[in-house]
């Protein structure tokens, strides 16, 4: 029998009685969720959360589409990398203008359909698009990262290499639930940056009973 869908859901379980539930993606609209995913790249979100306050009073698509590159630079410049970002959010306001900066044409594609078009976005990688699809437009996408990485090799899971495969892995094993992939990935960020950190607290790991602890001296 596949164990591998059981122990997912488990260990899901372990950190949401851990941590209980984040609240993601913070954002009170789904363009400002899908701003907040490309300023978070490379960064912390409280530096992120810094911007987003700054960009609050403007954060309508046609506004930030309209508004001088100088000008946004100076807003996002808490985020980090102010001019690369600049140049990714007006990237991305250009494709978003496509479709008269409505999310309702996307409704229509699936999942992987709008991820090639968010992926033909210059500077929109495979975990900013698949955040955009998840957190903003609510379609059951599973997002992995680094720290998706780390903790399930830990755990003692042999996962493929490439991003798509390791994806592929998460969603053939779980049930595709938007809600679930939700929680999931903010638990496991929570949990990276608090307890499965670059070096582990293992001590006091809600996971240690069920960790083989792979690659760990
Ligand atoms: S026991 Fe250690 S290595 Fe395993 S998940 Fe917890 S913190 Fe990470």
């Amino acid at each position: 029998m596949d164990t591998q869908p059981s122990r997912l859901m488990a260990i899901y379980r372990t950190l949401y009685s851990r941590y209980g539930a984040q609240h993601w993606w913070p954002g009170d609209t789904p363009f400002e969720v899908m701003v907040g995913t490309i300023l978070t790249q490379n960064t912390s979100w409280n530096n992120v959360e810094k911007a987003m306050v700054n960009l609050k009073p403007y954060l309508q698509p046609q506004v930030i589409y309209n508004m001088e590159d100088k000008k946004l630079a100076q807003l996002i410049r808490p985020s980090g990398f102010f001019n690369i970002k600049t140049k990714r959010l007006k990237n991305f306001l250009n494709w978003f203008k496509g479709k008269d900066f409505s999310l309702e044409p996307l409704k229509t594609l699936g999942p992987y359909d709008i991820r090639k078009e968010l992926l033909g976005i210059k500077g929109i990688g495979r975990e900013t698009a698949d955040s955009i699809i998840l957190y903003a437009l609510n379609i059951p996408i599973f997002v992995v990262d680094a720290y998706t990485k780390r903790m399930f090799k830990r755990l003692g899971f042999s996962l493929p290499k490439s991003y798509d495969d390791i994806q592929k892995f998460f969603q053939d094993n779980l049930p595709k639930k938007v809600q679930l992939y939700n929680k999931y990935h903010a638990l496991i960020v929570r949990h990276c940056k608090e307890c499965c950190k670059k070096k582990p607290l293992c001590d006091t790991c809600c996971l240690k009973d069920d960790c083989q602890k792979e690659g760990l001296p």
